[in-house]
This record gives C-alpha cells, structure tokens and sequence, in this order.
C-alpha cells in the first residue's frame, strides 16, 4: 500500500527533533554534528537567536497579506541585495526551481521584446541541476530527472561541463541565454575555474547573449563570497539564489540587471506567497549578518583550516578517499569506496554528510560553524572512515 507521504523520497531511518547551532539532536537523543545544514539551506546553523526572533516577531505582526500591497519586508531585503551584488532588480519566489521557472521566462522575454522572438534556446551544462519543475529538468536535461515526464519543455541543449569548445559550438541564432551553476551541487561540488567563467562570461557576450547564473546552492557566503562568481570577478545577467537565502525558511530570490528585467512588465509574472513578509523578514535577518566583510572574513578562514584537515583526512585514508573538491565551505571527498558507505559510516559515527553525483559526499556545514566543530567533524570522518576501510579489507 502506497504510504501517506508520496514516496518520492530514499530518506535515511533518522528524525531529528531538535537543532542547536551546528548539532541536530534525533528523537532517541543521539546529538549529530550537521555538515548537511539541509542541504545549505541553515547557512547559520539551527535556532539562531536573530533569525528566531526576525520569524517570531513578524509572526506576532502579520503573516501573509499579497502581492497586490506593498511589502516593506521585501522592498528592504529587494534594496539590501541590490546593495551588495550586481543587481538593479529582485523577484522572490520560495524556492529554487522557481527562480528557474523566472529566469526561463524572463530570458525569453527579454528577446521577444527586442523583436527577436525566435531567440528561445538556452544551453546549460551536463551534470547541472536546476529543480524538478518542468524548466528545472528541462535545463539539467539527465535522463535521471526527465525520463518518463515528456514531452520536455522545449529549447534546451546540454553541453559537457567545462568543453567551452562545446559552448561555442552550440550557440546558434536562436540561443537566448547559457545557464551554469558556478559551483556544481548536486552534480558532485565541482567548481568551474574562475578562468573558465570569465571565458563563459566573454563568450556570451561577444555572442551577444545573456548569462543565467544558477547560485541556488553555491551563493549566500558558501563559497567565502556574498556570490561564488564574485572570485572570477564576472558579474551575469540574471542569477537564482535560494537555499542559504532564507536560513531554512522557505525563499528564493532572482537577481537580475535592469537591462536583462526589462521585458517582465506588471502582469507578466506572479507568486503568491513569493516574498511573503515571514520569509523576507527572516532572509533580512540573513543577509544582516552574511553579507558583512568580518562574517565572510572568517568563513574563509575556517575553509581553509578545513580544507587543509580534509587534505590529511585524504592522505591517511588512501582506500577509502580520493581527493578534496570545492571551495569555501562548498566541500567534498571524492571516494574510492562507495560514497554511500561513507555516509553510513558518518551516521553511524553521529555525523551528517550528503551524498552527491560522482561518488562524492558534500561537506555543508553552517557557515557559522565553530572551530571545535570543524576539529570533531574532522574526528568523526576519521572513525568513520577507520570503519570503511576495515571494511574493505574484511
Ligand atoms: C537545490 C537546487 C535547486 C532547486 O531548489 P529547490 O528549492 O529544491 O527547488 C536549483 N539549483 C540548484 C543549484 C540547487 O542546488
């Protein structure tokens, strides 16, 4: 008999009941050091003070009232991301796929304004991962999110990540725009050069198109930057951000210059609960504390202090690791033992990881996570790769 819950989901026997900081407590009172942060979604860990009291204090004044009012919660998160990022403009959406849906439209749009309708394409990269809409598989094109869910939105092609041979050559007259996450997720953390992304940069411009850039996972500080592609020193047209952005409410948001904006009219897009006063008032909050120098100062400095153990961690664990991918706190270990054995083992050691594409665990902690944390995630991930080897050899 099918389960309540549709059963979409391969979910680990774990339910936490309570998160302090870095740590999630689970219902039988085992404490687990969260390198997963949801996903990087909790960029500041569990129950932080300023975000609880942002969400409570907003919930006391007024949940939900429309897009068809003003909403001084979004105006000042809309103007406080403008500020600090190459943007003119933001629509908020409440998830990540649908700031894919925005920026399809808003791409197309773009063009047919400019009396080139016949401009549609949009070419993306394999190993992508842009949500589960009907946009976001489209966009990432693997037969693992699309097989059986045709017909396709139309007008997407896939070239392999990092061939900018490929990119050139799949540029025709009708492409609108390239879409790329900086630094691939779910794909397995591989980051694409700042060089690379500087020529991606070039290469859309000399074609004349525009550049989507998909930091749904890569963007809020993960990286050490506000945004992974401030390193490459580029700035895109049009830019999904989510998970990190609301802290673990639901909020997404789509950055866009104005000159990209400028086809999405009154009418022309909507939401109901997109940039509703909770989610904006707690992304505020976020912001607040993510986009300050100091804040991103010490992220990379914990990067590389962590970096630097998970290189050891690699060296003495030859059997089971391969290398250390990613940049900032965007981690992972490429396994030579199956990556899924390696999250077992963590589990069983009380440490959450995420599992990726290419035999990767991700590392994702809370950005604000504390230098004793990241010393006993680094034990942790020694015992549990201790038991992975003896393992292999058993
Ligand atoms: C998670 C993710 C999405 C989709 O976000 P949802 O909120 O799950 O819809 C899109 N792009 C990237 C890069 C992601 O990591």
């Amino acid at each position: 008999m099918i389960p309540s819950v549709l059963p979409t989901y391969n979910r680990a026997p774990l339910t936490f009941v309570k998160g302090e900081g870095s740590w999630m407590i689970e219902a039988d009172g085992r404490r687990f050091l969260d390198l997963g942060a949801g996903i990087a979604v909790n960029v500041l860990g569990h129950a932080h003070p300023s975000l609880v009291n942002a969400l409570t204090d907003q919930a006391n004044a007024l949940w939900h009232v429309s897009n068809l009012y003003h909403i001084p919660q979004q105006e000042a998160l809309a103007d406080k991301l403008v500020e600090n990022s190459f943007a003119d403009t933001v629509f908020f959406t409440n998830s990540g796929t649908e700031c894919c849906e925005l920026a399809v439209k808003m791409v197309r749009k773009y063009w047919f304004e400019k009396g080139q309708a016949d401009k549609t394409d949009i070419i993306g990269f394999e190993g992508a991962f842009h949500g589960r809409s009907s946009a976001g598989i489209a966009a990432a094109g693997s037969e693992k999110m699309t097989k059986g869910f045709g017909p396709l939105l139309p007008g997407f092609k896939q070239v392999p990540w990092g061939d900018l041979d490929a990119l050139q050559n799949a540029i025709t007259d009708t492409t609108a725009a390239v879409i790329l996450e900086p630094v691939q997720g779910e794909g397995g953390i591989r980051p694409m050069d700042d060089a690379d992304l500087k020529a991606v940069r070039e290469i859309c411009d000399v074609a004349g198109i525009l550049l989507i850039l998909d930091e749904v996972q890569c963007g809020v500080g993960r990286t050490g930057k506000l945004f992974a592609h401030e390193w490459a020193g580029i700035t895109p047209d049009v830019m999904m951000v989510a998970k990190g952005i609301g802290g673990g409410f639901p909020l997404g948001a789509v950055l866009a210059s104005e000159e990209a904006a400028s086809g999405m009219t009154a009418g022309t897009h909507g939401s109901t609960y997109g940039g509703n006063p909770l989610a904006c008032a707690v992304g505020g909050a976020v912001m607040d504390i993510v986009a300050e120098p100091a804040f991103l100062d010490d992220v990379n400095r914990k990067a590389g202090q962590f970096q630097q153990s998970l290189e050891g961690l690699v060296a003495s664990h030859p059997d089971v690791f391969e290398s250390v991918r990613g940049t900032g706190l965007m981690l992972g270990l490429k396994c030579k033992a199956s990556n899924m054995d390696v999250l077992q083992a963590a589990y069983d050691a009380e440490l959450i990881t995420v599992p990726a594409a290419d035999n990767v665990i991700r590392l994702l902690p809370p950005l604000n996570i504390s230098d004793d944390d990241i010393n006993e995630a680094i034990t942790r991930l020694d015992a549990a790769a201790t038991v992975v080897a003896q393992n292999l050899q058993g």
